[in-house]
């Protein structure tokens, strides 16, 4: 792998820092308590980690792609709420006003999404569309000039806390996909919209999943994100970088999973020696290890690839199929090195082993990275593009 650039490795190494020194080691603690506490995430607002992809002229660092999903790699190794907390305001959530919304409307909204003082979230998942996304039911009709809402989203994350969710409507149901679908920005408080109830899930539930209702809530023209009709394109477009940035979060916790497989190898002596002199115990490290070793060049090579101009949907797909699954072995085998001891929810493996189940599932399955995949393949793009 080329050597990247000085900013790259500066904006890790002080990632790092911060997560080994002040993150980390409040692993347990967030995890016992579902909440992350006040302090630490004051630091994460003052040091601009809600703000990296947001450009500069809007408050945000404006950081790179390949940055963004280095930043998202190292969180991960303390816990996966850190990349939870900020990624709504640093992807999925803004992302549609960062890429087609007007100049109005980022000197509106995104100043405050940057400084952190507003979460944001994005709302496609509804009871009836999952996996099929353009199959949405909630639609959204013209009255009176403005845009009236109606229909139930679920599954949304930071959607009970959100100050402004990028929601996805039908305005023209014979088109969908093509040019029936519209992206709108609805700000809590909104009336007519309201948090129907928090999901609890498997997972940590640091950062919670929201049933959102929208019952003839009422939003104007400005609200609408990119063209009337266009907004399917726009939450592809956006699941791009979420599925990039869901690869890194992966590869973050693999490297975690190594650095605490390693030092409890070293360390357990069964059998009159440590676990890490046995054979089926090494085999386990070097194949998690080897994961890593394929998945960050190639990780890096996309984002340097967007970052360069280049749209990699196909790419995307890939890279969050190949490392969600990988993460679910390594995992897999992390619990297994600990034993009793990995089951136990004193000890970081048990919640991410739970995490990581999640990652096969959010922003597209495995199963749908796959079709996406094999589209670009069967249209002769060989996978490279779509
Ligand atoms: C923790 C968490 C956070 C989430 N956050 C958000 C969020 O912030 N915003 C948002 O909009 N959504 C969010 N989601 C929703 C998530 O994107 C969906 O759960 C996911 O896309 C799958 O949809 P589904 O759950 O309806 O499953 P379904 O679509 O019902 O799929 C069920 C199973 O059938 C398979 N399947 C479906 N169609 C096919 C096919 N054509 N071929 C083969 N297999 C198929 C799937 O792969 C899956 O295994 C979140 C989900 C979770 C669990």
């Amino acid at each position: 792998m080329t050597a990247l650039a000085p900013e790259v490795e500066l904006l890790r190494t002080e990632t790092r820092r911060l997560v080994d020194r002040e993150l980390r080691p409040h692993t347990l603690q967030i995890e016992r308590e579902r909440h992350i506490p006040d302090a630490l995430v004051a630091t994460l607002r003052e040091l601009g980690y809600f703000g990296l992809t947001i450009p500069e002229k809007y408050g945000g660092l404006g950081v790179s792609t390949l940055q963004h999903l280095i930043v998202q790699e190292e969180l991960a190794r303390a816990h996966s709420a850190f990349n939870m907390l900020i990624s709504g305001n640093n992807g999925i959530g803004v992302m549609g006003i960062v890429l087609d919304g007007t100049e109005a409307q980022k000197e509106r909204w995104l100043p405050r999404l940057a400084s952190g003082e507003w979460i944001a979230a994005f709302a496609l998942t509804e009871p009836a569309a999952g996996s099929d996304a353009q199959a949405i039911q909630t639609r959204a009709e013209r009255q009176d000039g403005k845009w009236l809402l109606n229909g139930t989203k679920h599954y949304i994350s930071r959607g009970d806390v959100a100050h402004l969710t990028t929601v996805f409507a039908l305005t023209d149901k014979a088109k969908r996909a093509q040019g029936g679908i519209t992206a709108f920005v609805v700000e809590k408080g909104t009336p007519g919209f309201r948090v129907a109830r928090v999901q609890d899930s498997m997972g940590s539930d640091v950062v919670k999943q929201a049933e959102l209702v929208f019952d003839d809530c009422l939003v104007a023209d400005e609200n609408v994100v990119g063209e009337v009709g266009k907004g399917f394109a726009t939450a592809m477009r956006i699941l791009d970088l979420g599925r990039l940035s869901l690869a890194a979060r992966c590869l973050g916790t693999m490297e975690e999973c190594v650095s605490l497989a390693v030092e409890h190898a070293k360390n357990r002596v069964q059998f009159g020696k440590p676990l890490a002199e046995q054979q089926a115990i090494q085999h386990m490290l070097a194949d998690t290890a080897t994961d890593i070793a394929m998945l960050r060049p190639a990780l890096y090579a996309a984002a340097q690839k967007r970052d360069g101009g280049e749209r990699l949907s196909a790419e995307a797909a890939m890279l969050k199929l190949f490392a969600s699954e990988a993460l679910g072995r390594a995992a897999d085998r992390t619990v297994q090195i600990f034993g009793g001891m990995g089951f136990m929810k004193d000890c970081a493996v048990e919640a991410i082993y739970r995490e990581a189940r999640m990652m096969r599932i959010v922003e597209g399955t495995s199963e749908i990275q796959r079709l996406l995949i094999a589209r670009s393949v069967l249209s002769g793009g060989g996978g490279k593009s779509s």
